[in-house]
């Protein structure tokens, strides 16, 4: 497959490591070279794009606020330490993107919040409406919580869980290196900059070596991970050099970078997530004019549900079946069992007056069904 262009994505991650957000030496954060990056968000951002920021540097900037010594940290030192940074990173990233008019969003996810579905889906649903806002969400691992054994630890994986969750088309791993090289290229004169994976072959995860920079912990390892992760749910991805000024620009202009394809669109590969990897945990029947909506691409509301089965949770996969019982798709559901049956047949200004909040108006939003039968 041929390089792919930036102008063809629709809605980009963009992962920034610690070391290029600070100044080692300084330990402060590297502003000129930070607001040219907003400025490539922002033309992003002014073309339509929807763009997310997975920023690194909360321990870094913490442990420069807080004057701590250089070496090792230990878990609640850096969790303290992450407590002060975070604060600092998130007024950074709101005022450079302040700056071109455009709200940022702060979300801090732990291991378990990607992970769980439920939890998966609420935090999609609150990054789907910062976008539909235009806000660009400025994500990072909720460091001061997370424990050893249940943390991310890298903001590699973590920008790549991100990207699958909040369907984006497009990672890019902005990093102090500029693409995935034959060999280490600090130690070999000859490797190679490999301008396209097509997959990521066991020959390609042995061209990934050691962490080299003290203030990232990802290193190539954790980008080979994130590309595993990223492709196999129908995310390009990128590992491109920061270190330039207006790093997407450059990669716009055709600059040097590795971009890992992935063999399938977002929508295809997170349908067949679930159509094919959930047990379905209950049927939702629903009437004629449903099952032509539907089939037309649209969402599952409420009022073209006619029968309710099964002891479900809100985010758990249903069965969707048609008047004459035939398995119309599957579909992540948006409520609970008992909430399905109450709003069942119901129209959306009721849904809200039976339940008494203001919940989504799809039983099944589109993005979380796949009709049987149908490629998309
Ligand atoms: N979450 C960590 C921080 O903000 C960064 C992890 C990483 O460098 O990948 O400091």
């Amino acid at each position: 497959m041929s390089r792919p262009e930036l102008k063809n994505f629709r809605r980009i991650v963009v992962k920034v490591g610690s070391s290029l957000l600070i100044d080692s030496a300084a330990g402060e954060v590297r502003a000129k070279w930070l607001a040219a990056l907003a400025a490539d968000i922002a033309k992003l951002h002014a073309d339509g794009r929807d763009v997310l920021v997975v920023s690194s540097g909360s321990i870094a900037l913490g442990r420069s606020r807080l004057k701590l010594p250089r070496g090792p940290l230990k878990l609640e030192e850096s969790q303290a330490a992450a407590a002060v940074g975070q604060i600092a990173l998130a007024r950074i990233w709101s005022e450079v993107l302040g700056h071109h008019g455009i709200g940022a969003g702060q979300i801090l996810v732990t291991l378990q919040d990607t992970e769980e579905r439920r939890r998966y889906l609420n935090a999609r649903s609150t990054i789907g409406k910062l976008l539909e806002w235009r806000a660009v969400p400025v994500i990072n691992e909720n460091d001061t919580v997370a424990t050893n054994e249940i943390r991310y630890g890298d903001n590699d994986r973590l920008a790549a869980r991100v990207a699958t969750m909040a369907s984006a088309d497009l990672l890019v791993l902005l990093s102090d290196i500029d693409g995935l090289y034959t060999a280490p290229p600090g130690a070999n004169p000859d490797a190679k900059l490999i301008p396209i994976v097509d997959s990521v072959t066991a020959e390609i995860e042995g061209m990934a070596g050691a962490a080299e920079s003290e203030l990232s912990r990802g290193g190539m390892y954790t980008k080979i991970e994130a590309a595993k992760i990223a492709t196999t749910a129908g995310t390009h991805m990128i590992i491109a050099s920061g270190k330039v000024e207006h790093p997407l620009q450059k990669i716009a202009d055709g600059g040097l970078c590795t971009w890992f394809l992935t063999p399938a669109n977002p929508v295809t590969a997170r349908k067949r997530w679930i159509a094919g990897s959930l047990e379905p945990k209950g049927t939702l029947t629903i009437d004629a004019g449903a099952v032509a909506a539907l089939r037309a691409g649209k969402s599952l509301l409420p009022a073209g549900v006619i029968k309710v089965e099964g002891d479900f949770a809100r985010g758990d996969a249903v069965i969707v079946r048609g008047p004459d019982t035939h398995e119309i798709g599957r579909g992540l559901v948006a409520y609970d069992a008992d909430n399905a049956e109450k709003i069942k047949g119901r129209s959306s200004p009721d849904v809200m007056i039976i339940l008494g909040i203001s919940g989504r108006a799809e039983m099944i939003h589109r993005d979380d069904l796949v009709i049987s039968g149908s490629r998309s």
